[in-house]
């Protein structure tokens, strides 16, 4: 009796909102054994539905997806708790990290909860089955018109495509309006201003801080990217004439890509003379005959040449790396760390071209990130923030250089220097293009997310912020009618984008000091770290740390620096900025 008194008043003060570090901890031990499970549990829903695409499989999928959102909602509300608790840094570090794993975050009241995520779901598939239908009967999917666009040199099929692609999202604007409403009082519910204030939580910086950094950054790589839109638009205009206008901005139908984001489809428009690099990857590859196991194997060992572990005998077993013939498949090539620990794998549909070599080596660079942190804590499993996931596979790629690609036996000799601009512009149309698209996707949201864009002028501030950015013109009337941005895939699903743009930075950021450890001389582009056990050492130390550290502190793991820096993009690209400024002089830049 006495015992139970004694225990009463602790309990009841425990609920009254003064708990102790120890509650705190242990409250912390639950979650990540019921997120280990619950996510464990979601990944194989997943796995199986993306590999086996029915009707059964994709409602247990949501169903997983569902119940560990659910728990992590909970789960972030109840640490509110201990708000007032001064806790250890891991502690409180998780606690951090607890609140700011969504995306997305549920509001608590229960028929607004089921009403966003079923806006969620339904703006994702009505993207997903987006389909531009030119006339009845006739229809045209994402797949099919990225690969005309890629192709076609024609104006007025790319026009018409250009037009047609954005029918899919007027239909969108309402419930996207609705949706960002329920998930800013879900955010504000755990405690932030609106859901664009907890994107920009997450960067171990003020939120004002980070969105200066981005600016910052952006300031660094702009002059290079003035360049490249400057000459990409005289060369248009002498294939296109008037409809490209000699200073103003670049009408968006004409770059190769759905949605301008990248422009390496137009390569060939753009090739200087004389730079053409004389190998052809897929060529190489398909004379040999390399086959789909063959291709990962090459990945596996550039990371094995680094000193990592070989892949687990399950992930040669479990992956999925051809398209079968007798179902339907989720194509889309991804990364997978099923059981947060060692049940690796790659879904790929793999052909033999360089595209698919490449990327390879970036899904693989993902599972050897997964793999490298799985000692940590479960809420400490991630990269160290959402840029350093896609930049290491990226990284790896930046070193399948020519002289690579002669140590694997592929080429008897590497091209002369003489062939570095072909490269070099080949690879900024990619890399160089994407940077302002990249940050502007998220310049929108925010303000979306914060009010400052009303949404009668969501189209109106989408198309503002592309001339901004990418001085990009719309190259037909656009109006509120219209909902462009739901034309782009992460914004109907939600998926934050300012990773991507980090990601462009870091990767050179990553590379240039990775190839300093390995000891390599010359120009970053024809530095492969391909081989040094050095470089291996640093990378695998800051791999794992995961996110159980700032970021901050992992980037000075590897850099030595404790800022992004887009100084290394600019020295990459250097003498191709260098060559492109003597081809634009007399003409003009920027818009
Ligand atoms: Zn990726």
């Amino acid at each position: 009796m006495r015992f139970l008194l004694a225990l009463l008043p602790f309990s009841l003060a425990a609920a009254q909102g003064a708990p102790t570090v120890e509650e705190a901890r242990a409250f912390l031990d639950r979650v990540e054994a019921a997120l280990f499970d619950l996510s464990a549990e979601s990944g194989r829903a997943s796995w199986v539905q993306a590999t086996y695409i029915t009707y059964d499989t994709e409602l247990l999928a949501a169903a997983a997806s569902e119940r560990l959102i659910n728990a992590t909602v909970r789960f972030a509300q109840e640490a509110k708790r201990f708000d007032g608790v001064t806790l250890p840094p891991d502690l409180a570090r998780k606690m951090k990290l607890l609140k700011l794993s969504l995306t997305m975050v549920t509001p608590r009241d229960p028929a607004k909860s089921a009403e966003l995520t079923r806006l969620a779901t339904g703006l994702e598939s009505a993207y997903g089955k987006g389909k531009y239908c030119p006339e009845p009967g006739r229809c045209l999917d994402l797949q099919d018109i990225t690969r005309i666009n890629a192709e076609s040199r024609d104006p007025r099929q790319l026009l018409d495509l250009w037009r047609g692609w954005r029918t899919i999202s007027p239909p969108m604007r309402q419930d996207y309006r609705r949706f960002v409403e329920l998930s800013n009082e879900g955010a504000r519910e755990l405690g932030f201003r609106d859901t664009g204030a907890m994107w920009r939580s997450k960067y171990d910086m003020p939120p004002e801080e980070f969105a200066r950094e981005l600016d910052r950054l952006w300031e660094q790589v702009k002059p290079l990217y003035v360049s490249l839109h400057a000459y990409v638009r005289w060369k248009l205009r002498e294939k296109y004439g008037d409809i490209v206008p000699a200073a103003g901005p670049i009408p968006a139908h004409l770059l190769g890509n759905v949605w301008a984001q990248s422009w390496e489809n137009l390569y060939p428009l753009l090739a200087p003379a004389g730079a053409d690099p004389g190998y052809d990857l897929t060529k190489i590859l398909k004379e040999r005959k390399t086959g789909h196991l063959a291709m990962v194997k090459y990945g596996e060992n550039f990371f094995l040449s680094l000193g990592f572990e070989p892949l687990p005998k399950t992930f040669w077993e479990r992956s999925l790396f051809l398209k079968p013939r007798d179902r339907e498949v989720v194509c889309h090539a991804s990364a997978w760390n099923i059981d947060n620990v060692d049940d690796l794998r790659i879904k790929m549909c793999i052909e033999p071209t360089a595209e698919d070599f490449i990327t390879i080596h970036h899904e693989l660079g993902h599972n050897f990130y997964q793999r490298a942190y799985n000692k940590q804590p479960m809420l400490f499993r991630d990269s160290a923030n959402d840029g350093f996931h896609e930049a290491i596979g990226d990284t790896i790629a930046l070193s399948m250089t020519p002289e690579y690609l002669v140590q694997l036996g592929f080429l008897p000799s590497a091209p002369d220097p003489s062939k570095d601009t072909g490269l070099l512009l080949a690879r900024a149309l990619e890399k160089v293009a994407f940077l302002p698209f990249g940050l502007l996707i998220d310049q929108w949201r925010w303000k979306v997310f914060s009010g400052e864009i009303p949404p009668e002028k969501y189209n109106q501030a989408w198309w503002d912020l592309i001339l901004k950015y990418q001085g990009i013109a719309p190259p037909a009337p656009r109006s509120e009618a219209d909902f462009d941005p739901g034309a782009k895939y992460h914004v109907p699903a939600n998926v934050p984008y300012t990773r991507y743009f980090l990601a462009h930075i870091l990767q050179f950021q990553f590379h240039r000091a990775l190839a300093q450890s390995a000891g390599r001389r010359g120009p970053l582009h024809r530095c492969s770290i391909y081989g040094s056990k050095e470089a291996g050492r640093k990378l695998i130390a800051m791999l794992e740390m995961g996110q159980s550290r700032p970021w901050q502190d992992a980037l000075e793991t590897l850099t030595g620096q404790r800022q992004m820096d887009a100084t290394a993009i600019n020295d990459y690209f250097a003498p191709l900025k260098k060559w492109l400024d003597e081809q634009n002089r007399g003409k003009p830049a920027g818009w």
